[in-house]
């Protein structure tokens, strides 16, 4: 309808539109009321990133939530600051998953943005510093000192630096104190300044005149006149070479990069002379971190039970929203997975592929590259946050309709998913700790899937216990793969007995001799050997052998592990190191010993009793840069390598041709889990790991190294029996309530003093045991580790009936409980961590 007033709208017909309720990624529970300038409100849009002034001083980055017309009622709103997006970064479907996230795993709306949203999306406020206008270095009253003016020469021919450059300007780090000084002096200024932390990437770019371009006779006039000038010919012709002459016209436009026409020792100058000249012309373009590829082959065509598996998984799709693949290690369920994901991708969906852990994925995308090339997209905790955006804006735009990725790949903008798959379903990866949200991305993923409409295929030889039950229930579909690919066999088993080999004196230093056998006879066949030890450093403890002295963290109630190669004490819950003591703090004794192994000393062992193999390490400590775990399996992959010892990142999806022995070097410490889940977890790791031996036509050869080979978990993972296996433990499960019968709740209270924190945890228990729904309410206890970073634990386990709202109704009486604990001013600094279903 027209308006009275022509173009000038005095009363707005959306005028109902002048609030916004806004996420905030704080640890406060709800979203935040801002008003609308009047201005902004076309552009206003649920998801869009918006910039807010938020208490005093902060500036922060946040999400549109909802818009309406109710101002709050206790304070005045104030203006949002800046609309970011033109399109919003997120979509309903995803606040909608956020809301659902915050409430099941008892978070912060805010939490669950920050966890979400790369931090290129969001700003960043950084400190900088610029000249006082004002002050005068010739009239100034305060004597300056060196530094203090080699920071104003600096200043002087910048408007600006921040912080970080000032340190490096003086190369000391305490930059502060200075800065302050000349702050009193009246001579610089402090400020914060607010910017995008993305950065696109641009690339300098040269084409030829598009004059020249478009007409032959003009090209061969320049040819003529750079023909005695050699190394502009030369650059010439290597710009011909991109860009060739018949299609000259068109493609002249993109250019070429800069970087690649100067690459073989061209130098700029004759560069600059072509364009002085205006031969050539520069212009800068902003480029794609991930660089185009096209895929290199087709899907390889699936043997005669795998495509019975997949026709079965789909046939289950139609009744059932998420289905449970279960097939033996090495049976190719990736292969079915890329088959089921063309699928969906030409019905015009998206697919979504979560995988546990990057040592997992290298091998699996780049057999997945090969045939989506670059229309897929991957997502992972090692690429910088400069390329996240751009996974997050190419799901955005249309250019990645699959995504590989980890567990936060979940909260990637995906508006209409068909399937998701996670694969290795079982992994204990897949359950974030800390900081919340305490999530599991499998669960999480399953009711992504509902909102999306979508299907959920879980993956696993080893299924989780919850997958399991829920398929044996009919609420999962259920497929099976019961053989390997191709002539492949499953591996076969021994036990070594280490009690028994040190009677007989056949123990070399901690070796069995089975296992120093195959070791050896895989050597001479040129084969491959991976060994399993899921502890890292050198040993677990240095002890004194005459007072029993053993290094203890300052902050934890742990003992420290002895690294050798850097000679260090090191705490692996907090990161707390020191030297290694030479002799013993507390009795001056010199004899040290070190205790049990670590895949360090397991290294140096091995490379005693087999000097002649080439023997590589895989664990945090060998992979923390970007590429280690490349480089390392690249070596392995290779055959640089003959053994490769590692921790659990050697456990999993790894396919090479030429292992053929796995060495389990302590299989006791695998049971040790101190929890209702020791089994199942043994049983995954012992058969995942056994899994990597003997996936081509040698049949693989594993070998448990323990002192009780009468443990029943052993002769089930022999017989490979899943079934079996999980009857006689579920069984335990009903009986003394675990999951999956009942929900878990697990509580832990931690305050710096131990009398707060127990009686915190006291009062919580107490006001727990009221809330009126079915449960059984355990602790508080100390927890296994009394105290963490100098924090003491307590914790208190909740078990809930499965009745669908018991853990809702819960939840909404916990919340007010802790509320009002911690507004008790003896318990202001008390933290309750939440983790729902602990794993
Ligand atoms: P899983 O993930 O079930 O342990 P993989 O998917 O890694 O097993 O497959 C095991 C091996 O068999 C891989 O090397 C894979 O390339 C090969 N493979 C599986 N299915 C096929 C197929 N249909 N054609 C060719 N090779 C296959
Ligand atoms: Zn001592
Ligand atoms: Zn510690």
């Amino acid at each position: 309808m027209e308006s009275l007033f022509g173009d000038q709208d005095l009363f707005p017909a959306d005028s109902g539109n002048n609030f916004a309720d806004i996420i905030l990624p704080v640890p406060i529970p709800r979203m935040f009321t801002y008003s609308i300038p009047y201005s902004m409100q076309p552009e206003i849009n649920l998801g869009s990133r918006v910039i807010v002034q938020f208490g005093k001083k902060k500036v922060l980055t946040g999400i549109i939530g909802k818009v309406h017309n109710k101002p709050p009622q206790a304070y005045q709103a104030k203006p949002i600051l800046e609309v970011l997006d033109e399109q919003p970064s997120v979509n309903p479907l995803q606040i909608r998953f956020w809301v659902w996230m915050a409430k099941y795993y008892f978070c912060h709306i805010g939490e669950v943005m920050h966890a979400a949203l790369p931090s290129g999306l969001r700003l960043s406020s950084e400190s900088k510093v610029q000249l006082n206008p004002n002050f005068d270095r010739e009239t100034s009253k305060y004597p300056l000192d060196d530094r203090e003016i080699l920071i104003l020469d600096v200043l002087e021919s910048k408007p600006e630096i921040s912080y970080e450059d000032c340190e490096k300007v003086l190369a000391i780090k305490s930059i502060h104190p200075i800065l302050k000084s000349l702050v009193k002096k009246e001579a610089i200024l402090i400020f914060e300044k607010v910017q995008e932390k993305y950065t696109p990437k641009v690339e300098t770019r040269i084409r030829l005149n598009p004059e020249i371009a478009a007409n032959k006779n003009a090209l061969q006039t320049v040819f003529e006149a750079v023909a005695t000038k050699a190394k502009q010919e030369s650059i010439l012709l290597k710009y011909l070479r991109d860009v060739p002459v018949m299609k000259l016209p068109k493609s002249n436009a993109y250019g070429v990069d800069k970087a690649r026409l100067l690459e073989e020792g061209d130098s700029e100058s004759s560069l600059k002379t072509l364009i002085k000249n205006e031969i050539f012309e520069s212009f800068k373009v902003v480029v794609n971190r991930i660089p185009e590829e096209e895929p290199e082959s087709e899907p390889a065509s699936l043997s005669t039970s795998q495509q019975a598996a997949f026709e079965e998984i789909k046939q289950q799709f139609e009744s059932k929203q998420s289905v449970l693949l279960h097939g033996v290690t090495g049976s190719g369920k990736t292969e079915i997975y890329i088959q089921m994901i063309l699928e969906v991708l030409n019905s015009g969906s998206q697919v979504l592929l979560l995988l546990p852990e990057i040592a997992l994925t290298t091998q699996i995308v780049s057999r997945l590259k090969k045939v989506f090339g670059s229309k897929m997209g991957v997502y992972h905790s090692k690429y910088s946050d400069n390329e996240r955006v751009e996974v997050w804006n190419g799901v955005l735009s249309g250019r990645f309709s699959f995504v590989v990725g980890v567990r936060s790949s979940i909260f990637l903008p995906f508006d209409s998913l068909g399937l998701i798959i996670v694969d290795e379903e079982h992994e204990s990866s897949y359950k974030q700790f800390d900081p919340a949200p305490r999530f599991q991305a499998r669960d999480s993923a399953i009711m992504l899937a509902y909102f999306h409409q979508a299907r959920t295929l879980l993956g696993s030889a080893t299924p989780s216990f919850e997958s399991y039950f829920n398929a044996s229930q009919g609420k999962f579909g259920y497929v099976e793969l019961t053989h390997r690919f191709g002539d492949a066999s499953m591996p076969q088993f021994h036990l070594a007995d280490l009690a028994a080999d040190k009677r007989k004196n056949l123990l070399k230093l901690d070796t069995t001799r089975i296992l120093r056998e195959k070791i050896q006879d895989a050597l001479a066949k040129q084969e491959q050997v991976l060994i399993f030890q899921n502890r890292r450093g050198y040993s677990p403890y240095i002890q004194c052998e005459d007072c029993g002295w053993t290094g203890q963290c300052v902050q934890c109630d742990v003992s420290l592990t002895y690294h050798q190669f850097s000679e260090e004490l090191r705490c692996h819950y907090c990161g707390y190191k020191e030297k290694s003591p030479s002799s013993c703090p507390a009795c001056g004794s010199t004899q040290l010993t070190t205790m049990g192994m670590g895949t360090e000393r397991i290294e140096e062992t091995l490379s005693l009793l087999f000097p002649e193999a080439r023997i590589g390490r895989m664990d945090l400590d060998t992979t923390r840069n970007k590429h280690g775990y490349q480089r390392i399996l690249d070596e392995f992959g290779a055959g640089n390598l003959d053994i490769l010892v590692g921790t659990q990142m050697i456990t999993k999806g790894l396919d090479f041709g030429r292992v053929t022995v796995v060495g389990i070097w302590d299989g006791d410490r695998i049971l040790n889990f101190p929890d209702f889940r020791a089994g199942e977890r043994a049983y995954q790791q012992i058969t995942q790991v056994a899994g990597r031996a003997g996936r081509r036509e040698a049949q693989g050869q594993v070998i448990v190294q323990t002192r009780d080979p009468e443990t029943p978990i052993y002769a089930q993972v022999i017989k490979g029996d899943y079934f079996e296996f999980f009857n006689h433990e579920i069984h335990d499960r009903k009986k003394f309530y675990y999951p999956p019968f009942v929900k878990l709740v697990k509580i832990t209270t931690r305050h710096t003093d131990y009398k707060v924190a127990e009686k915190a945890a006291l009062n919580l228990h107490h006001g727990m045991a009221e809330i009126p729904v079915k449960k059984i309410v355990l602790g508080p206890e100390k927890g296994i580790i009394a105290r963490i970073k100098n924090q003491y634990q307590y914790e208190s386990l909740i078990k809930l009936d499965r009745a669908s709202n018991t853990a809702v109704v819960f939840k909404e009486y916990l919340w007010k409980i802790t509320e009002e604990l911690k507004s008790r001013p003896e318990f202001r600094s008390v933290r309750f961590v939440v983790d729902v279903d602990p794993s």
